[in-house]
Formats: structure tokens, C-alpha cells, sequence
């Protein structure tokens, strides 16, 4: 076993004030704050993949705040008021994103969001024009603009998707590049004088006399005042009273599709199928609600059942008469719970948690990371 020298105990490997687990989206805006409420707090962020590996950067890179069938199962299950809240959470969070990176930077575009009916859904249309209007009427003072959601059939056809009832479009929504972002927010922390140690998993939180000792999978611990877990999906490894559970999410890309009739992200069946257009190829993800016990972990691989299911919405209602192939899949794992609001806390003296982002965490990040600040300085 190797001993680290006395170089990199008094800096990679010093005493920090705040130690922050995991460098996904939560993590690394919690580290904008956290710096930019105090420029002299040394901090610093362990991940333990070599690159974030959860959900950061396996996503489909949505900048959304919901869908209307979603919001309204949303409504239904968990009340007005908690609907309301996440989709201002999720708001705010774009907001946030759009005023710290230039556009070019994180390729964020304001392309416009759809939602699709369709026709196998026998859907009431007096039943969806009334939850359009109750949404617009709610989230007005949010979004500050008096119609989010508006039905609009006629692009159905110039799209080429087949068996559509309604398109539901949302003109506030957008995509981004969700490698970049990250890459985007990793120079913005280095710049503020954040130390981010990659491959070093956490195994154990200990406490000595007030100070924090981490456990790590390396040949040294690490000390720190305060502690910020981050680990989202994974959260019941370091805190197993957390109600968060992990949710696989599938995607694949097609190779490019010349002549691709649409632009935009797109929504299907309250959220559980999504696809946008990634320049001229299709990025489409989802089918976790076809076998929710097989998706229910942390492996980071994809199966044939969901792949398949993707590939006949590819083929049946998406590009029905264009053949194509597919040249990536990969899954990522989010965390979800028995409530879709994200648990920001004070877990015991010192140590604090921001996890359960559910399936917008990119959106939710920049806000729950405000929070935490806020939380950790009382
Ligand atoms: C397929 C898919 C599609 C999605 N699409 C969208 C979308 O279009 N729009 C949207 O808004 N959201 C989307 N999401 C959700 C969004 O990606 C997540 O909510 C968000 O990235 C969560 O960020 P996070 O930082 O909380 O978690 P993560 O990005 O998962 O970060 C947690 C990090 O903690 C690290 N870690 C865990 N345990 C330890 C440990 N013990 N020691 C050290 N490090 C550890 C992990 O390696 C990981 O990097 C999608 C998610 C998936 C999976």
C-alpha cells in the first residue's frame, strides 16, 4: 500500500469545510452556490465514477417542467399545491440555466414542446381542452404567460407521425446538450477553486469530535466540516432510511434520418415515453412502465424487452414508413420516491442531503442545489 505524501494531504486530500458527495447536476450547482454565498469556503466534490456516473449525463436532455397529462396525474396523486410547487422548482431551475450559460455552450435550444394523444387512447377531448385550461389558469403566475399548453393538430401531419388524436404544444420548452452542461458547470466551479476528486467512492460517514471522517474506497479518508450528500439514486447506500428508490431510464439514437420532418422534445403517455430530434437523428427513451420491477435498478445496462418497445413506438407511430438503425443505446438511473418534491435536509449536525430529482432533474438541479445553500448556512 502506497502512503500519500505531505504535498497531497495539504491539498488534494486536506481538511475541507464542506465535502460534497457526488458531481451530477445537484452536486456540482449545490457547489456554485455554496461558493458564490462564501468565495473562501474550501470545498471539495468526490464521485466516484470517472466521469458523473448516475444520471447527468445519461439523460435525454429535456429543459422541460412537465407535460399536461403528467401534471395532471401529478395533480391527482399528489395534490394542486405539490404540483404546483415542483413545476416552479422546475422552472426556476431553466431559468437559472439560460441566465449562467450562453446558449452555444450547453446547445440550448427553445424549439418548442410537444405532448401526444394518441388515438388508442380514446381520449375525451372536452375532458383534455378543461385540464389544458385548469393547468394555464394554475401555472400562469409561474411561467408568466397565460397559455403554457395549447392543442395543436395541425402540425400532426407535417410531423408524419401516425395514429396521433391531439398534439399538445408548450412553446416554453427546450433541449440542451446534457454532456456539456455538465462539462459547462465542472469549468464554472473549477474557476470559483472547487477540488473535484473523481473515482473515490464513499463508503462510510464517520464523526470524530465534530469533524467528519469519510470512508473511501482509496488507501486515505477524508476530513471535512460539513458534509453534502449528492448521490441522488443511490442515496439509500450512504443514508438507507431515505425513501428513494432507483429507476432505470432506457434510450437509444438513431443514425441520422435525412428529410427528419420534426424539431422539438416530445412527450408521450404521461411522460413514460420521450424523444426529441438530436440534429437530424432521434433520441428516444423511456418504456420503464412496461416491467417497473425489471427497471427497479442500479445496473447501468440496457435489455431487449424496453429496447424493443421503444423501437416498435419508433416504428409505429413516430417514423412509420422511414426504415432506420440504431446506433446508441445506454440507460441511466434515477431516483424516485413516494413524493416527486426532492428531499433537500439536514440529515444529523453537519451533514446535509439533496437527492430524489425523479426524471427532471436537470431542470430541478439549479434550484435544489439554491436551497441546500440556504439550508447549510443557518
Ligand atoms: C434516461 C434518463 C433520461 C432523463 N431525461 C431527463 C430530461 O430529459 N430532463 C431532465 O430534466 N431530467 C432528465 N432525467 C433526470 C435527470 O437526469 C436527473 O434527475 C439528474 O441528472 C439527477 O442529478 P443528480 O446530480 O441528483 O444525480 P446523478 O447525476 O445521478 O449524480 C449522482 C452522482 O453520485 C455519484 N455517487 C453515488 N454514490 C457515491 C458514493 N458513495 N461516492 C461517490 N460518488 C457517488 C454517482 O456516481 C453520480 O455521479 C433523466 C434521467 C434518465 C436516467
Amino acid at each position: 500500500m502506497h502512503q500519500i505524501s505531505i504535498w497531497e494531504k495539504e491539498s488534494f486530500f486536506k481538511h475541507h469545510d464542506i465535502t460534497i458527495i457526488g458531481s451530477g447536476f445537484v452536486g456540482l450547482w449545490s457547489a456554485y452556490y455554496l461558493k458564490r454565498q462564501n468565495p473562501k469556503l474550501k470545498i471539495l466534490i468526490v464521485e466516484r465514477g470517472i466521469i458523473p456516473t448516475g444520471a447527468s449525463t445519461r439523460n435525454a436532455g429535456f429543459a422541460c417542467f412537465g407535460s399536461v397529462t403528467e401534471l395532471i396525474a401529478d395533480t391527482l396523486k399528489f395534490g394542486e399545491e405539490k404540483m404546483l410547487e415542483i413545476v416552479e422548482m422546475r422552472y426556476k431551475g431553466l431559468e437559472k440555466i439560460k441566465k449562467t450559460f450562453r446558449d452555444k455552450e450547453i446547445d440550448f435550444e427553445n424549439l418548442g414542446g410537444f405532448e401526444l394523444i394518441t388515438k388508442s387512447e380514446q381520449l375525451d377531448t372536452n375532458i383534455l381542452r378543461s385540464n389544458i385550461d385548469f393547468l394555464n389558469r394554475k401555472i400562469k403566475k409561474i411561467i408568466k404567460k397565460p397559455k403554457a399548453f395549447k392543442i395543436h393538430d395541425a402540425v400532426i401531419k407535417k410531423f408524419g407521425f401516425t395514429n396521433i388524436q391531439h398534439i399538445i404544444e408548450n412553446k416554453s420548452e427546450g433541449q440542451l446538450h446534457s454532456g456539456k452542461l455538465c462539462q459547462a458547470l465542472l469549468r464554472l466551479v473549477y474557476a470559483m477553486g472547487v477540488t473535484v476528486l473523481n473515482n473515490i467512492e464513499i463508503k462510510k460517514i464517520g464523526e470524530a469530535n465534530g469533524i467528519i471522517e469519510l470512508e473511501t474506497n482509496q488507501h486515505f479518508n477524508l476530513l471535512s466540516d460539513q458534509l453534502l450528500i449528492c448521490t441522488n439514486a443511490f442515496a439509500k447506500e450512504l443514508l438507507p432510511e431515505l425513501n428513494v428508490e432507483p429507476a432505470r431510464g432506457q434510450v437509444l439514437v438513431t443514425s441520422p434520418i435525412s428529410g427528419l420532418k420534426f424539431k422539438g422534445t416530445f412527450h408521450y403517455d404521461e411522460g413514460f415515453y420521450y424523444f426529441r430530434n438530436l440534429g437530424n437523428r432521434i433520441l428516444l427513451g423511456g418504456a420503464r412502465n412496461k416491467a417497473f420491477e425489471q427497471e427497479h435498478t442500479y445496473e447501468l445496462s440496457t435489455s431487449e424487452n424496453i429496447q424493443t418497445a421503444l423501437e416498435v413506438f419508433l416504428r409505429e407511430v413516430i417514423i412509420p414508413s422511414t426504415p432506420f438503425k440504431i446506433d446508441h443505446r445506454w440507460s441511466g438511473i434515477m431516483g424516485l420516491g413516494n413524493d416527486k418534491v426532492p428531499i433537500v435536509k439536514k440529515v444529523a449536525d453537519n451533514i446535509f442531503c439533496a437527492v430524489r430529482m425523479g426524471g427532471m432533474g436537470v431542470a430541478l438541479a439549479p434550484v435544489v442545489g439554491e436551497n441546500i445553500c440556504a439550508l447549510m448556512k443557518k
